[in-house]
Formats: C-alpha cells, sequence, structure tokens
C-alpha cells in the first residue's frame, strides 16, 4: 500500500489547482483520476480558450444553498491572484467583455501550467476510485487494482454534467459515506425546454430579458426547435426551476407605447412591419398572426395583448425542463456546503477530509466564474490539507 501526505481524488481544475498548492507546501502529493489524461473539462472550456476567470466573481454570481460560502475561497484566491498565476505561467489572456478572460493560444496553456505546478506529485490515470474508509488517522483509497493510504483526502471528483468527459458520482458518495448532505444534482448552465415551443422560430437570436422570482437576467436568447438556449437560456437554467419564467424580447422598449407612438404617426403601417422595428421579422409576424391590417384600425386593447406577448410571455414551470445533463456544463447540487470549513473546505465531520470544485454545491454564472470557483477551492484546500 502506497503512503501519501495527501491524495486528491480527480485531476480537473480543483484537483490540479489542489496538488500545485500542496507540492507548494512540500507535501508528498498522489492524483488519482479515472481518466486517460488530466483537465478534460478545462480543455473543453470555452470553445477550446478556456474561460479562465472573470473578475466580478463574487458571491452573487454564484448558486447553491449557501452561495455565501464561496467568500473564504475567493477572498484568499480573487480573480486577480488568478490574472496574476497566468502572467507568471505566461499564459496570454484576453478579455472577450470586460473582465471576462479567454486564453489567445487555448486551454492546453492553462492544463500545461497546472501539471508544471503540480510538477513532484504522483499521477495515476485510469483509475476509478470506489471507495474511501478511515482507519484511525489514514484515509484508505481504494480502486479495483490498488489501494492507496493518507493522512489527508481531498475530494476533487467535479459534478456530473457533460459524461461524454468522464464523470462519477463517487465524490457525494465519499462525503455521504463521512456524515455529509448531499443536495440532490440537476444540469444547469444548459438549455431550457419548453413545452409547445415554436419550432419555427428554432435559429433565431435576440437580446432578451427573462425574470424567475425576484431574480432577472438580460443577455442574448437563442430559440431552437425543443426551447431556448444561448447564454440567457443558460444563465436562466442555474436558477430556482420551481418558478415560472418571464420573458421579455424587448426590455428597454415599452411595446405599447411604441405601438400606440406608431398608431399616432404611422397608422398606415401593418403590425408586422411595426413589429420588424425591434424584432426579427419572423417573430414579429409570428406575433401579429393574421393581423395584417394597420396599425391605425387596431384597439389599444389589443395592442395591449400584441405587447404583453412581446414584453411579458408567461411561462408555467410546468412547460420548462432543464434540457440534460450530457450537455449542461455544470451541476447544481452537490456535498453541502453546511458542514465544510469555508475558510480551508475541511470537513467538519471527518478531520483530514477536504473538498474542491464542483462537487460541492456550488454552481456559478457563466462566463469563467465556474473555474474561478475551481481554482480557489482547489488551492485553499491544497494548502491547508
Ligand atoms: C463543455 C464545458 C465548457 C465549460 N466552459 C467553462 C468555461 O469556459 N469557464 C468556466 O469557468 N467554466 C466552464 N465550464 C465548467 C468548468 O469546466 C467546471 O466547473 C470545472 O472544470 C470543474 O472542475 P472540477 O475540478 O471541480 O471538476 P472536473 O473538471 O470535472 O474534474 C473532476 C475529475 O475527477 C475525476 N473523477 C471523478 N470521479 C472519479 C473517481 N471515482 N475516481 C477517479 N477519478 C474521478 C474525473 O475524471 C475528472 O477528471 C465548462 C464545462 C463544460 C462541460
Amino acid at each position: 500500500m502506497k503512503h501519501f501526505d495527501v491524495i486528491i481524488i480527480g485531476a480537473g481544475a480543483a484537483g490540479l489547482s489542489a496538488a500545485g498548492a500542496a507540492i507548494a507546501n512540500k507535501k508528498s502529493v498522489a492524483v488519482i483520476d479515472m481518466g486517460h489524461e488530466p483537465a478534460r473539462k478545462v480543455m473543453a472550456s470555452g470553445g477550446g480558450k478556456c474561460n479562465i476567470t472573470n473578475t466580478d466573481a463574487k458571491y452573487t454570481r454564484y448558486f447553491g444553498e449557501n452561495p455565501n460560502f464561496v467568500r473564504g475561497a475567493l477572498s484568499r484566491v480573487s480573480p486577480n491572484d488568478i490574472l496574476a498565476w497566468a502572467n507568471e505561467h505566461n499564459i496570454e489572456l484576453y478579455q472577450k467583455t470586460p473582465g471576462r478572460y479567454f486564453c489567445v493560444n487555448g486551454a492546453k496553456d492553462v492544463t500545461d501550467a497546472l501539471m508544471q505546478d503540480a510538477n513532484g506529485a504522483h499521477f495515476v490515470f485510469d483509475t476509478y476510485v470506489s471507495g474511501v474508509s478511515k482507519n484511525g488517522d489514514m484515509f484508505i483509497i481504494n480502486s479495483p487494482n490498488k489501494t492507496y493510504q493518507a493522512k489527508s483526502l481531498i475530494v476533487a471528483t467535479g459534478g456530473t454534467s457533460f459524461a461524454t468527459l468522464g464523470v462519477s458520482d463517487m465524490g457525494c458518495k465519499i462525503a455521504k459515506s463521512f456524515g455529509h448532505k448531499i443536495i440532490p444534482m440537476r444540469p444547469a448552465l444548459c438549455a431550457l425546454a419548453i413545452s409547445g415551443a415554436k419550432s419555427e422560430l428554432a435559429g433565431i437570436s435576440i437580446n432578451a430579458e427573462i425574470k424567475i422570482g425576484k431574480v432577472k437576467i438580460q443577455d442574448d436568447l437563442l430559440f431552437t426547435h425543443f426551447g431556448i438556449g444561448g447564454p440567457l437560456a443558460y444563465r436562466a437554467s442555474l436558477c430556482d426551476m420551481s418558478k415560472e419564467i418571464i420573458i421579455n424580447m424587448a426590455p428597454n422598449i415599452d411595446v405599447g407605447q411604441m405601438m400606440r407612438d406608431a398608431k399616432r404617426q404611422c397608422g398606415k403601417k401593418n403590425i408586422a412591419s411595426v413589429l420588424a422595428n425591434i424584432l426579427p421579422m419572423r417573430i414579429a409576424k409570428l406575433i401579429a398572426g393574421d393581423k395584417q391590417r394597420n396599425i391605425a384600425d387596431i384597439k389599444d386593447r389589443e395592442i395591449d395583448i400584441i405587447a404583453n406577448n412581446v414584453n411579458n410571455i408567461v411561462i408555467d414551470k410546468s412547460k420548462i425542463k432543464p434540457h440534460g445533463l450530457s450537455s449542461a456544463e455544470v451541476v447544481r447540487g452537490g456535498v453541502a456546503t453546511d458542514d465544510i470549513s469555508s475558510k480551508t473546505m475541511e470537513s467538519k465531520l471527518c478531520p483530514g477530509l477536504f473538498f474542491a470544485g464542483e462537487v460541492m454545491d456550488i454552481a456559478g454564472d457563466l462566463g469563467g466564474f465556474n473555474l474561478q470557483w475551481a481554482w480557489a477551492s482547489g488551492r485553499v484546500a491544497g494548502q491547508n490539507a
């Protein structure tokens, strides 16, 4: 049986970040991963360009039972720390939108830098961890072929979405075996299937707003044959899906007022062409329906109905469903943060047991927030293990 100071399960973003920190602390470290190579999600992230961080990473951009939990790690490892780290490793970055950083030469630069920091760790690939137990103050980590022993264990097994990149729920099983509560997992940062969706709109993209409960998000929305996709739907999928959603296809425009003005100023225009001033023609025609009449001929009551169909489309919760784990970028749910220290990532129930990254009940907004969480929680766990 091989002995280490620290064993990390998972060679993803969080696990490698933890390995680098533990190596810097002069610990003997092993990293065990069921996959053939490290950082597979990092390599796929940001369309291959890895959206490495976002300078707006504060707790309000995170979801889970207790998003406040991220404050401890993010105050210790901030987006600026990650930018400095990238700079030290000569990773060239660019901002796609203000504060949202991607890699000029692709995600491999990030993986190489992580592996460079973790140099000295013992890597074990193609090895599925099938269970963990504790004997005295030593963790016994089992795989089908070998057993490992460590004083500290960092569980960095990620979420269960995007299975083609190799995922498992073993992290939650291990946490549960040590008494941790598990929040059920569901897909997030994904498209939303809407029953009765208008497939004739598929392919159209607009800037729109979604309101769910008290949350309002404005971003680009893509109509698909099964519902909605694009950044706006992805971000909405992080929210509480037990509520209706309200879509506003013209968030900065009072369509009722606009139509009343048009009625006065250019009454001979038909409804679709008035709506086409603010919406793609295909949507304008669908909303106008068979009303090819001049706008001057329609009553204010009808204008209100049309305006509602643009500014206030209410979709009942029973008609909405996140569009599957296989294409979701993250999961909501995982190991509850209640019994984990936000300062060290150590379990409050089992000394020496640490968690890092998406395996915990934390999911970040679209835009580099999930990797920022993986880097920060991983580094904090590695420093304290
Ligand atoms: C397509 C895609 C694009 C994304 N793009 C971005 C982006 O641009 N920016 C951003 O911030 N976020 C992005 N994300 C989300 C981000 O990649 C993840 O949140 C992040 O990688 C999670 O890191 P992690 O280390 O916690 O988990 P993972 O990266 O999933 O790593 C977990 C590791 O644990 C291993 N493992 C699991 N179970 C076992 C077991 N039983 N035994 C051994 N090994 C095990 C897995 O093989 C895996 O290597 C994207 C996600 C996807 C799917």
